[in-house]
């Protein structure tokens, strides 16, 4: 087809089969842990590489096999791998392309236990990295190490202040380091509202627990780029184990046929509320790409369609202050997560740097008076209604 199918049409019907088994219109839940062979004769053939059939649950499964198919048409990817959470995802990828004395370069404000994974675990095994500031094309260039550098690693939109990476140049910087590859953390935009790949990246992660998944009742996680890279890295899922589960596969399927719809009117929600906390006299800065006072709304412009459902705001005073508005809230759940149909607030200070001080959580830029909302998909006036009364508390 030359027109691209739109990403609502993907949602829904995705590369499924038009007839599918049973004549079910949904894709059936084949909850299996090992799948029978006719005789060894069939089973000597499927070893011979002869065949095209599951084998065993770790290595497969049909209704994981839907997801991955339309998790990658959704992105534009030849490939997707699933797994149990987004976080198996990552790891497994990672240790695919990545070996001692490999050196990773990745902005500083990727997700905390991508970091850590890369700084503590990894660090065992002898593999270096250096931490860039977001943005800062000049210290990227300068950290590259031809030859020794094996990956670029950088989440867009960041958690929490929603930074928006320059994906071309990006990689351009990946094409004068060759053999490393440029992986992007995409799980903040949705394939909805960006697509990586065709910026140049080589694989894309989603934690599909937060918007594919959109309704805070599953974990999965997706690595998707091209056929022999993905290929490797669902070998090496079969080796370390971090494989998603049918019911969960199911779960996914269901979420992502409304992915399109969910996301469009959070983009719209979150825009709205955005314009309404920078209004107002209570909250001192808010973060969200979609607003002209944000450092990278250019490049978003650019680069999305559409600007998400996370924004993050200071309410003048301080950790008190903001703990009052959090609890002040009647609709928005106190709770971590993302991109979900509910309306989430939390305080990063709280809940991903509790065991910081207020000195240390500022070294690293994050303030106590910084409050993160996820926009679900209930009525824009209640949840602005919900946070104007809320605010309130915080005087
Ligand atoms: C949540 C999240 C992850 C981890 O995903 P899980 O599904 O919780 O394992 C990774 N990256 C980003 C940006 C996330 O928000």
């Amino acid at each position: 087809m030359s027109q691209r199918i739109s990403s609502s049409t993907l949602c829904v019907r995705g590369p499924e089969p038009r007839q599918k088994p049973y004549d079910a219109v949904t894709t059936p839940i084949v909850s299996t842990a090992t799948y029978a062979f006719r005789d060894t004769a069939e089973l000597r053939r499927h070893f011979d590489g002869l065949s095209d059939r599951e084998e065993y649950g770790r290595y497969g499964n049909p209704t994981v096999r839907a997801a991955e198919q339309k998790v990658a048409a959704l992105d534009g990817a030849e490939e997707a791998a699933l797994f149990a959470s987004g976080m198996a995802a990552v790891t497994t990828t990672l240790f695919e392309l990545l070996k001692g004395g490999d050196h990773v370069v990745m902005t500083s404000d990727c997700y905390r236990r991508t970091r850590q994974f890369v700084r503590v675990f990894l660090g065992r095994y002898g593999v270096q990295h250096t931490l860039v500031e977001p943005g800062d094309d000049k210290a990227l260039r300068a950290a590259l190490r031809p030859g020794q550098t094996k990956l670029i690693l950088s989440e867009s939109p960041t958690n929490p202040y929603l930074r928006v990476a320059d994906l071309s140049a990006l990689a351009a910087a990946r094409d004068a380091c060759p053999g490393a590859n440029l992986m992007i953390d995409s799980t903040f935009a949705t394939p909805v509202n960006q697509r990586p790949l065709e910026w140049g990246v080589d694989l894309v992660v989603h934690s599909c627990t937060k918007y594919h998944g959109g309704h805070n009742d599953l974990l999965a996680g997706a690595v998707l780029g091209r056929a022999p890279l993905i290929s490797a890295i669902r070998d090496l899922r079969g080796v370390l184990g971090g494989t998603l589960d049918a019911q969960s596969a199911f779960l996914l399927l269901r979420g992502i046929k409304t992915l399109a719809l969910r996301v469009g009117q959070q983009n719209a929600s979150a825009l709205r509320i955005a314009r309404f906390l920078e209004k107002h006299p209570r909250v001192s800065r808010v973060f969200y790409p979609g607003l002209e006072s944000h450092p990278d709304h250019a490049i978003a412009r650019a680069q999305m369609s559409g600007f998400g459902a996370v924004i993050s705001f200071q309410v003048r005073g301080g950790l008190s202050q903001a703990s009052a508005l959090v609890d002040a809230c009647k609709l928005a759940t106190v709770a971590p997560s993302l991109g979900g149909v509910d309306t989430l607030i939390e305080q990063p200070s709280l809940m991903s740097y509790y065991e910081l001080t207020t000195a240390e959580r500022e070294a690293i830029g994050i303030y106590d008076n910084l409050i993160r909302l996820s926009v679900g998909i209930e009525d824009a006036q209640d949840i602005e209604a919900d946070l104007a009364q809320a605010l309130e508390h915080a005087a």
